[in-house]
């Protein structure tokens, strides 16, 4: 399998190609309810070896129109974060807990994020083999840390878990509904980017 570079056609590491691979399936997949009103699944996208992969919770409309994570209003508030906390958007792999809009971008389904966390996100995170997960509100904690886990009692700090660090965040959205979580979430980007910085030295 190539990929096209600037300089023409370039061999894919494994890595790449078997994160491509899950991709496509991604694309095709019809596993929940959300495979019957998306436009195109959107499955990620960064490098296939990150230090980071970050976590949102699932498509909105301009998502959905273009296959690309946060390419809308929510997405230039986390570029503005990302760039404010030093952090660099395309070292690192950004996905959600769920691939597929929910209609309407109602909050996805507990079912929808199971199937979809076991089917795509956990093997993505197996693949990329990322120091840290930072999961960025309550769907990404489900997908990541699993059910009964509160994005409250684990926000901020690093827990270690299997392999990873994983650090939770609320998602950068939540500012646009409670104004007051604009600076946990700033403090939280800076101490993420230190964290990072701490483990790939
Ligand atoms: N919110 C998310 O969680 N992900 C996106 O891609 C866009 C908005």
């Amino acid at each position: 399998m190539t990929g096209t570079g600037a300089a023409g056609p370039v061999e894919l590491t494994w890595r790449e190609k078997r994160l491509e691979a899950l991709a496509e399936k991604a694309r095709q997949c019809h596993l929940c309810p959300l495979a019957q009103s998306r436009r195109l699944a959107v499955p990620g996208e960064g490098p296939a070896d990150a230090a980071l992969v970050l976590v949102g919770e699932a498509p909105g409309e301009k998502e959905d129109e273009s296959g690309r994570p946060y390419v809308g209003n929510a997405g230039r508030l986390l570029d503005h974060l990302l760039e404010e906390a030093g952090l660099d958007r395309r070292r690192i792999f950004i996905t959600g807990a769920v691939k597929c809009r929910p209609p309407g971008n109602r909050t996805p389904r507990a079912s929808e994020i199971e199937v979809c966390s076991r089917h795509y996100l956990r093997p993505q995170i197996e693949i990329i083999r990322p120091r840290i997960v930072c999961p960025q509100g309550a769907a990404a904690v489900r997908a990541v840390l699993g059910p009964g886990v509160k994005l409250a009692r684990v926000r901020g700090r690093p827990l270690e878990r299997g392999g990873y660090t994983v650090f939770v965040t609320h998602h950068p959205a939540a500012v646009f509904y409670r104004e007051e979580l604009k600076n946990t979430l700033e403090q939280d980007m800076a101490a993420l980017a230190r964290l990072l910085d701490a483990q790939v030295r």
